[in-house]
């Protein structure tokens, strides 16, 4: 038996991320409310005004893009909402949720497809994060939520 705060092993986990636009257009409620009815559980939430460090590591992968730099000033310009959720594929769950990367082409019915707005700054504010693999997932939730994965 796991310790009863960290994360079961056996259960999968996504990091979700409500990114600082939709934080200040008040989305957050909504967004919670769309990942529980689906069945999934909150197992850790923070607000928080993320680093340029911490944002760095989380997009490691894209640091050579030429849309890099915006999509940090844009994940550093206010408060976000950190969240872990579990359940059964919820990986994969979440990013079907969340609908592709561009709001104007994300499907109606989708997070993304019924609350993006802008697709003319720097970079996409598309109002969540959600990880993309079990490896990118287990990468994420330790770095936003150490406490969660390790014990002390
Ligand atoms: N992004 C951007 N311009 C691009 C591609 C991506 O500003 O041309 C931003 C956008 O906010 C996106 C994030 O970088 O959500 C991460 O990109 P990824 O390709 O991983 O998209 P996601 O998995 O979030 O749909």
């Amino acid at each position: 038996m796991p310790t009863p705060e960290l994360l079961d092993p056996d259960k999968e986990h996504t990091l979700v991320l409500i990114k600082p636009d939709a934080y200040e257009r008040g989305l957050t409620g909504e967004i919670l409310r769309r990942i529980e009815v689906k069945g999934y559980r909150l197992k850790g939430l923070k607000v928080k005004k993320a680093s340029r460090e911490l944002l760095t590591a989380h997009y490691v992968e894209h640091k050579d893009q030429p849309f890099f730099p915006a999509l940090l000033d844009y994940m550093s310009s206010g408060p976000l909402v950190a969240v872990v959720v579990e359940g059964d594929r919820v990986i994969e769950g979440f990013r079907t949720m969340m609908g592709q990367t561009n709001p104007t082409l994300a499907a109606p019915g989708t997070i993304r497809g019924d609350l993006g707005r802008d697709w003319k700054t720097p970079a996409v504010q598309n109002v969540v994060h959600g990880s993309d693999s079990p490896t990118s997932a287990d990468r994420e939730i330790a770095l936003w939520f150490p406490e969660l994965v390790f014990k002390d």
